[in-house]
């Protein structure tokens, strides 16, 4: 188990979004619109996640899905078993607790 953090590095975001997006010297667009345009903006973004968010149009690029609630979170608990990880955020580990615990 180890503790994962949603990015909020916008330099490292875009570098991600271009390793995407950008392929053979040809920019695929999103199912929104142009990927170029959307790593124009990243560009421009302060290390802040609501900036980010907004210039991508979601939080999928910043946050982790919380596997247990469905919600994006800005950290998690990764559990693996090599080949696939579940991640949960800190009040579904809290219910999880209290559930083993006889609690609920
Ligand atoms: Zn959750």
């Amino acid at each position: 188990m180890e503790v994962i953090i949603g990015d909020t590095d916008a330099t490292k975001v875009s570098k991600r979004w271009k390793s995407h997006y950008f392929n053979d010297g040809v920019w695929r667009n999103t199912a929104f619109g142009s990927s170029e345009d959307t790593y124009k903006n990243l560009l421009a973004c302060n290390d802040l996640r609501h900036e980010i968010d907004a210039a991508i149009g979601n939080k999928s690029w910043t946050h982790l899905l919380c596997d247990g609630c469905n919600e994006y979170v800005d950290r998690a608990v990764s559990i693996s078993d090599g080949d696939n990880s579940t991640y949960l955020c800190e009040n579904c580990l809290k219910t999880a607790l209290a559930m083993i615990r006889g609690k609920t």
